[in-house]
């Protein structure tokens, strides 16, 4: 089943919805426009039932197959939000909503599936029932957990789910995935260190939260070399460091760091979090200062099923003569609580030798549709044959 002509014949129709979602980016949960003209969509393609507001603007289209005897039911899964970035792709169809670019190409995702919505409701090949799950808020706000929470699972009886990201650097139209763990887990930290101030000349009457934290920021850095296994992965990153001075001669009463855990298992997320609370509490007891940490866990790592992962690149493969092995990635994927609560696969579709995402000059690749249609098409057809 290499690309299917249906999708070649829509491919126009396709690529002019990905456009007009391109020129009208929404953030985290205020996907309402967007959600507004998938409902309408999915209703018109004549999908057997059509709800809103699951997960705050998620949208869930059934399509049932011919048969239904075998009464497995699938779900297929879209994001829709944008992201707070200033386009700087000078396209005819650049973003209109000043300070918002849809620079991860959920725009492409939420067209592809609604293609292949179309495609699934005109022939109903399979034996089963398709769930399209459109999500909001995937972009650090949490959209799947929130649809999951919402009942998702129970409410459409969904045994399997299934979601794809375009991936800029691979070739376009081609595909990879990984089965087990492929995404991070993606922890956040707030650290308020906490000195005395004074005059930048009398350091000996302040207590400097400044140098102190300093110190934790290095001292942060072993635990990557010194406390980890060397054959797993860790990432711990400051991103951020704002004391409340503001002058050249004021040694500032307090600091504030921000920063990012990214882990691949639980042990290495609780040895990692157990090591930045001792280091940064007596890093600052060590300087006379104290330190309190604000340590949040967002998604979890998300885990690629064996048997699904194996189908979908089956599956990838007949689409576009193979299926690459993907590389562990350190981002994050909401698409995470999804495969928390039910099998299923994750799978990396090629957007070309284009920026990144998340790049001000980001695009998605219009000319990777008709493969990413065809493998959601393969995917409810081949895993639910009409017998
Ligand atoms: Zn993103
Ligand atoms: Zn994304």
């Amino acid at each position: 089943m290499p690309v299917k002509n249906r999708f070649a014949e829509l491919l126009p129709r396709i690529t002019e919805w990905r456009r007009d979602f391109h020129m009208h980016p929404e953030l985290q949960f205020d996907t309402h426009r967007t959600s507004g003209i998938v409902a309408e969509k999915l209703t018109s393609f004549g999908c057997d039932d059509v709800v809103t507001g699951i997960g705050r603007t998620g949208v869930v289209g059934v399509i049932k197959g011919r048969k239904t005897d075998s009464g497995k039911v699938i779900g297929l899964r879209a994001d829709m939000d944008a992201l707070p970035i200033i386009e700087d792709t000078g396209l005819d169809y650049a973003s209109t909503a000043p300070g918002k670019m849809h620079a991860c190409g959920h725009d492409g995702h939420t067209a592809m599936l609604l293609g292949a919505a179309q495609y699934l409701a005109e022939t109903r090949n399979f034996d089963g029932t398709v769930v399209l799950i459109f999500q909001p808020a995937e972009e650090g706000g949490g959209g799947g957990r929130e649809m999951v929470n919402d009942g998702l699972m129970e409410r459409f009886g969904i045994q399997e789910v299934y979601g794809m990201h375009n991936w800029p650097g691979l070739p376009t139209g081609q595909f990879a995935i990984r089965p087990g763990a492929f995404f991070a887990a993606t922890d956040i930290f707030d650290v308020f260190v906490e000195g005395r101030g004074g005059h930048g000349a009398k350091p000996h009457e302040c207590v400097d939260p400044i140098v102190a934290t300093s110190q934790i920021v290095t001292g942060l850095q072993s635990i990557a070399s010194r406390n980890i296994d060397p054959v797993k992965q860790v990432v711990v990153s400051v991103t951020s460091f704002q004391s409340e001075g503001d002058a050249y001669n004021v040694i500032p009463p307090r600091v504030h760091l921000r920063g990012t855990v990214r882990t691949l298992d639980p042990g290495v997320q609780d040895k990692t979090e157990e090591r930045l609370k001792t280091i940064c509490t007596l890093t600052a007891q060590a300087m006379g200062c104290t330190a309190t940490v604000d340590y949040k866990r967002n998604y979890p790592v998300m885990v690629n099923s064996e048997a699904q992962t194996a189908f979908a690149a089956d599956v990838a493969a007949s689409v576009a003569g193979a299926c690459e092995d993907a590389p562990l990635i350190m981002g994050g994927e909401d698409f995470a609580f999804l495969l928390n609560a039910r099998p299923g696969a994750y799978i990396l579709v090629g957007n070309g030798d284009t920026a990144g995402v998340h790049h001000p000059k980001y695009n998605f690749d219009d000319d990777a549709i008709p493969a990413g249609c065809s493998w959601w098409a393969g995917v409810a057809e081949q895993r639910m044959p009409i017998g």
